[in-house]
């Protein structure tokens, strides 16, 4: 059975683009793939992040997973920092990198545009794809699930392992990243040209454990334009383009079923059908969350996880030390 890899940083509310482009899809594998999920803790770091938000962030986002139908039988469901050799690990890619890839990272650049001066912005934000490799590369990850903003990480990764397996000889497995078919990308609801991001507050994310009657407002006072008609066009149209786009993630029928289904149809209507649907699928979930949240099985599972983990993680370190020259 192929392996597949994949984590979500807890640095704020699990977003509904969280949900489509990530968590959805892993239900999904966990049958068909050997499934390594986990909660990238230290990922969640790079900017500065309070130690009460973080810890609430972790037991929500494991809470949802579970809450999702992620099975710890059959998935290695843990927390980054409990593993300590993703930081040893991921000490190894920096020193195997160049500043000059890692410069070219388009999350990098976004992330730190907003910062005034190179003084300021945090040297985690940089190397943050080098501990991603080691994510990847510690597990002997096949396949990476991504949405598109992540690509260009498991490329690097790609890189990377290329440039460790010909200097050292082989040693790691070179991972493809995955895109999910549908709802590769979820934008804001207020700026349909801008990713939907749970670090980035914005009157146009939808949270998954947020208040409904918000969630339902917030789909209303969408975004559109001025035409009328409901058709998918990214370029000229993102408002109603991202609606279908959540919609037809959200309900499995394709974007263009949709469009014929909506055909001569107001945004209003359309905008309520969307509201229905995630409000529907959002409240199923909560529910559950709160159920698993009263039950106290998440320490358990998480050490569990940790355990299956650090088994395969050590292996493939000692491997990896052994061909440098550190033992
Ligand atoms: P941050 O703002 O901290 O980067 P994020 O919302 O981008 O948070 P990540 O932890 O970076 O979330 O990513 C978790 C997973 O969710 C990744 O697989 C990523 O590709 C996916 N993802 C994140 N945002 C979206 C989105 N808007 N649409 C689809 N997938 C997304
Ligand atoms: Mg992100």
């Amino acid at each position: 059975m192929k392996r597949m890899l994949s984590g979500i940083k807890p640095t704020g509310q699990l977003t509904l683009g969280n949900y489509i482009g990530a968590i959805k899809q892993f239900i999904a594998y966990q049958d068909e793939y050997e499934m390594i999920v986990f909660i990238a803790d230290l990922h969640a770091l790079t900017l500065p992040i309070d130690p009460k938000e973080l810890r609430k962030n972790t037991k929500d986002l494991i809470s949802v997973y579970l809450a999702c139908g992620l099975d710890p039988n059959k998935v290695i469901l843990f927390k980054q920092s409990d593993v300590h050799e993703h930081a040893e690990l991921g000490y190894i890619m920096a020193c195997n990198s160049y500043m000059g890839e890692l410069s070219r990272m388009t999350q990098y650049k976004d992330k730190t545009s907003k910062i005034k001066t190179n003084d300021s912005i945090p040297t985690g934000i940089f190397v943050y794809p080098t501990l991603m490799a080691a994510d990847i590369l510690l597990y002997d990850a096949d396949y990476i699930p991504v949405g598109i903003d992540q690509k260009q990480h498991v490329e690097l990764t790609r890189d990377l392992a290329i440039r460790f397996n010909n200097h050292y000889s082989e040693t790691f497995i070179v991972p493809e990243p995955v895109l999910s078919k549908t709802g590769a990308k979820i934008n804001s609801l207020s700026s349909p040209d801008k990713k939907m991001s749970k670090s980035e507050s914005d009157k146009g994310t939808i949270y998954l454990l947020e208040d409904l009657n918000i969630t339902r407002k917030k789909i209303m006072s969408a975004v559109t334009d001025s035409e009328n008609e409901i058709r998918y066009d990214m370029e000229n149209k993102p408002g109603i383009s991202n609606l279908l786009t959540i919609l037809s993630a959200l309900t499995n029928k394709s974007i263009d079923a949709l469009v014929e289904e909506y055909k001569g149809f107001g945004y209003g209507v359309f905008k309520k059908a969307v509201a229905d649907v995630v409000c529907s699928e959002l409240e199923a979930l909560q529910n559950k969350v709160k159920e698993i949240q009263e039950s106290n099985v998440i320490e358990q599972i998480l050490a569990d996880g940790a355990q299956k983990a650090t088994y395969l993680a050590r292996k493939k370190l000692s491997k990896v030390y052994r061909k440098i020259g550190l033992n």
